[in-house]
Order: structure tokens, then C-alpha cells, then sequence
């Protein structure tokens, strides 16, 4: 039987592998997604919308307003309680409200106009590591063969166990049912709170449908949940069952919070839920997927052309890792914050007390909308490390904004002058070189506003790898763009 071989594999087409397999065909590879879903129709009630930061990254790629014009904008987030986000300085200073399934049939459109691979209804089973590659066995078809395999293939990622990655974490301590369903009486739209936890319900657009989420229930339950259970529930919590009927889907969830202990193993690499798990507090899990994914594209699309050395990819898991703990560290708190007795509810008091004052506000807000993340790249100018703010620039050829230069998800050196002579000989064939004048203040959440450096170094992910007020354009370059091309 023939190999169908690839630079990359993607096992899973959730968000996180359609976001990783859209930014590895922007930089070139031959990537391929195998997925177990015939289609990409909704597995349940899952996430709600889209956080600032992830509409940044879709801005960077020219692709947000498919997406904005698909939702609905929100000024708040929310941490324990609503914080306003509305004077943030971003040009998404809201929540995108956007069903995870449009989501996802929006970015596979993405993915299908940058002609990936798709292998649908077919399952990863199997993976072996060799020194250069992957063989990659799957339910049905040719056997596959890659490079590379990154797992995007969910919370109880195949590829993670597959590759003996630990996936160390707090067990679940309580879960909720969730479900979509008509009913016969009249539905109480809101929260509830009752000894068992914070209930919920809400009419959906279409004005029959109703969401109904019912807290409190026994974490260890695996089986499916029925139609039975959820009138139980309901008349437990509200005193009548609604009448309940016609289910479009019904879920269990828990709190289970767990991180794998390495993001990478040989040629296999984790990204998303397969990484990451974390009760859906404050609507993260989605948006860290995609942030992952945009993390870790360019960076294996240079190692996996031989552009860049391996090492490039620890730089992955170095900022990544710890960027997830930190979602994950704030899921817990919130979930610790709902727990439904009256002494844990006077501390919820004292937080959301505490939020509506200005900084916290403004550091939670940032938080949650991903906006915060510094990735550690050594002291030096508050930019170096942050995301690039998508400022409003003067080029030769006339007004742009900083987003547009990364549409081909390329590094970008944005020279404002004043850095003297910049030499980026041996990387002109995959660097943007762009000259510019800026009047825009250049400000940063929480931060405030920064002094613009003479010049940035702008990688793929739009985030900022070198500041032109010191040396050390060349390691920088050498370092994010891989090894230079030696001279003709
Ligand atoms: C109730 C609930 C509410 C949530 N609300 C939010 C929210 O508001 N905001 C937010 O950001 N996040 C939210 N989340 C989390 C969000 O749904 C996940 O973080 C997100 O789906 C993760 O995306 P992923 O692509 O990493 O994994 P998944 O979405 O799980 O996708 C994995 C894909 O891999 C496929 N697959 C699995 N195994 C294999 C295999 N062996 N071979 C091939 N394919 C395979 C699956 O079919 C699936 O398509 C919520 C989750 C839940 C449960």
C-alpha cells in the first residue's frame, strides 16, 4: 500500500488544528488534517465567542470581519463579574458572541481556500517516531507519513497518549449538565442560584430553543446524559420540568484541570485542549487553542522546511506552557469563587467589590481578553516580548495599519528611523522590510503608553522580538527567522 506523506499532520480539526493548519499553509508547508468528524457540525454547546486577542490574530490575517459579521460585539468580560473592556486600546475592545460551530465553519472555510487536506471520518489510532518523521496509522486510507504530527485532537488527545505525555492536573470536583431543548411551559430566562451551585437559562435567537445549564452534578458521571435525567434535574432546581422535549444535543462537563508536562516529544507536538484543559469559566479554552496555534505555526513551518533549527521549537513550549498555567490557575479561581455556600459567596462579594475599581479592572479585563501575554525575551522596552499594537502607520505607499503587514503571516522589520543602518542581509527572502512614520501613541493594555522604539522586529505571531533602541537585530533575526540564506 502507498504512503501519502506530508511535511506536517494535524490530528484534529477543531479550532486549534484549523487555526495551526491555516498558518502552516501561509508559510508554505504541505499540511494535512485528519479528523474524526464527517463534517464539521457542532458536538454539543461549547464556546460562546471569540476574546480580543483572537480577533487580533484573524485581523493580522485579514480574515476578522468573516467573523465579525457572523457574531455579535460585547463590551464585557467576565471574571467572577462583567468588567468593560469598551476603553481598552485595541480596535476589538469587546467580545465577539459567536457560536463555536460558526467559528469552526468559518475558519474551515479559511482552510479550504488555502487547499489543506482535509481527511475527514477518519481517526488517528497509531504513531511511531523515526529520525525523520512520523508514521501516522489511521482508521481508514493509505497509511500517512509526515515530518510531523501535532495533536490538536482535544482533551482526550489520542496523540498525547500515543506519545506518553503526562497530563498532571486537579481531578473534577463538580459538573454541570448542559442542554438545548424546547419546552412546553414557559422558561425563566437567567441565573439561579440554589444549594447546589449557579443554574442558568436562556431563549435562544431562534425565540424556541432554550439553553439550560444545571450546576452541581456528580463530576464522575461518564455516561451520556438523557432527556430523563435533565426533567429530573430541572424539577429539583426550579420546582417543574418545563415539559422538556425535542433535545438538539445534551452534555455532561466538569472542572477537570490539567496541563500535559511537555508540549513536545521527538516529532510530536500538542496543541489546544490536547495540552490544556480547564473548566469554561470566563470563555478561554477556544481562544488559547487558536493562541497556541499561532504560536506554533511559523515556527514549525521554518523548522519543518530545514529554515530553522529544532531548538526554535522549545521556544514553543517556553511560552506557551507557562501562558496556558495562567488561564489555567484563573479558571480555578473563578470556579472556587462559585462554590454555593454563604461564606465563600461574602468573598465572591469582596472580589467583585474589588474589580470595580480601575486597575484591577483593567488587568483581570486584559486577562481574560488575552491581551496581557509577555513572552520573556530578556529585559528591555515595554513592546519587546507584548503584542504589537495594530497602529495606524505612514508607508511610501500611503496609510496603512501595522495588521495588514502580517497578512502573510511573515516577519515584519518596521523601521520608524532614527536605528541607523539596519542589516538584514541572509533574511531579505522571508522578511518584511517596511519603512514608516508614525504620529498614532503607541499604548498597551494595562501599560498604558510606551515611547514607539526606532524601529521593531514583528514576528509572524505579532508579537514584538527585538526594539530598535539597542544592538542585536542579527541575533534577534537569527534567532526568530531562522538560519540565514548564505550569498549567491
Ligand atoms: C460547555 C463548554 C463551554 C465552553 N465555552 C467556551 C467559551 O465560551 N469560550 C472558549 O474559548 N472556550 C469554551 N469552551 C472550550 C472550547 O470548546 C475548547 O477549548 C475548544 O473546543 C478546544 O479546541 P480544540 O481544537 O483544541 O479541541 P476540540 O474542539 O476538542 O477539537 C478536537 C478535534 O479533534 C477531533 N479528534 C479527536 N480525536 C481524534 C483522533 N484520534 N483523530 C482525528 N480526529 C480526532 C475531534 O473530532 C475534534 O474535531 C467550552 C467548552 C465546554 C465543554
Amino acid at each position: 500500500m502507498r504512503t501519502s506523506a506530508h511535511d506536517v499532520i494535524i490530528a484534529g480539526g477543531g479550532p486549534t488544528g484549523l487555526m495551526l493548519a491555516a498558518e502552516l499553509a501561509l508559510a508554505g508547508v504541505d499540511v494535512a488534517i485528519v479528523e474524526r468528524r464527517p463534517t464539521q457540525g457542532r458536538v454539543g454547546g461549547r464556546a460562546g465567542g471569540l476574546h480580543a486577542r483572537s480577533l487580533e490574530l484573524l485581523d493580522q490575517r485579514g480574515i476578522v470581519d468573516r467573523f465579525l459579521a457572523a457574531g455579535r460585539t460585547w463590551p464585557k468580560v467576565s471574571f467572577h463579574a462583567p468588567l468593560d473592556i469598551g476603553d481598552f486600546p485595541t480596535r476589538h475592545n469587546y467580545l465577539l458572541a459567536l457560536p463555536q460551530e460558526r467559528t469552526e465553519r468559518l475558519l474551515a472555510a479559511w482552510v479550504e481556500e488555502l487547499a489543506v487536506t482535509v481527511y475527514r471520518d477518519r481517526e488517528v489510532v497509531g504513531a511511531a517516531c523515526d529520525a525523520h518523521g512520523v508514521d501516522v496509522v489511521t482508521t481508514q486510507g493509505v497509511p500517512l507519513r509526515a515530518g510531523w504530527l501535532v495533536g490538536c485532537d482535544g482533551g482526550r488527545s489520542t496523540v498525547r497518549k500515543l506519545a506518553g505525555i503526562g497530563f498532571p492536573g486537579w481531578d473534577a470536583s463538580t459538573g454541570w449538565l448542559m442542554a438545548e431543548v424546547r419546552m412546553r411551559e414557559k422558561p425563566v430566562p437567567g441565573f439561579r442560584q440554589g444549594a447546589s451551585g449557579r443554574h442558568a437559562m436562556s431563549l435562544l435567537d431562534d425565540g424556541e430553543t432554550v439553553g439550560v445549564v444545571i450546576a452541581g452534578r456528580d463530576p464522575r458521571i461518564r455516561s451520556e446524559p438523557t432527556l430523563q435525567e435533565l426533567a429530573a434535574a430541572l424539577k429539583d432546581v426550579y420546582g417543574t420540568d418545563f415539559g422538556v422535549h425535542t433535545p438538539a444535543w445534551l452534555s455532561h462537563f466538569n472542572d477537570a484541570t490539567r496541563q500535559a508536562d511537555a508540549y513536545r516529544k521527538d516529532r510530536i507536538l500538542l496543541a489546544g485542549d490536547a495540552a490544556h484543559i480547564h473548566p469554561p469559566l470566563g470563555g478561554q479554552g477556544l481562544n488559547l487553542g487558536m493562541h497556541d496555534a499561532v504560536n506554533l505555526g511559523w515556527k514549525l513551518a521554518l523548522v519543518a522546511k530545514g529554515s530553522a533549527p529544532e531548538a526554535l521549537l522549545d521556544t514553543y513550549q517556553a511560552e506557551r506552557h507557562p501562558a496556558a498555567a495562567r488561564v489555567l490557575r484563573n479558571t480555578i479561581a473563578q470556579g472556587v469563587l462559585r462554590r454555593p455556600d454563604d461564606r465563600t459567596a461574602v468573598l465572591g462579594d469582596f472580589v467583585t467589590e474589588m474589580l470595580a475599581m480601575d486597575e484591577p479592572r483593567r488587568r483581570f479585563g486584559a486577562m481574560i481578553a488575552g491581551l496581557d501575554v509577555c513572552y520573556d525575551l530578556g529585559p528591555g522596552h515595554p513592546l519587546l516580548g507584548r503584542r504589537m499594537p495594530d497602529l495606524d502607520i505612514v508607508t511610501d505607499a500611503g496609510p496603512i495599519r501595522v495588521y495588514t503587514l502580517l497578512h502573510d503571516a511573515r516577519p515584519v522589520l518596521l523601521d520608524f528611523g532614527g536605528a541607523g543602518p539596519l542589516r538584514t542581509e541572509g533574511w531579505d527572502d522571508r522578511l518584511g522590510r517596511v519603512t514608516a512614520i508614525c504620529d498614532a501613541a503607541c499604548e498597551l493594555p494595562v501599560i498604558g503608553a510606551v515611547a514607539l522604539p526606532p524601529a521593531v522586529l514583528i514576528r509572524p505571531d505579532g508579537h514584538v522580538a527585538w526594539t530598535g533602541d539597542r544592538d542585536g537585530l542579527a541575533d534577534a533575526l537569527a534567532t526568530w527567522c531562522g538560519r540565514p540564506a548564505l550569498p549567491a
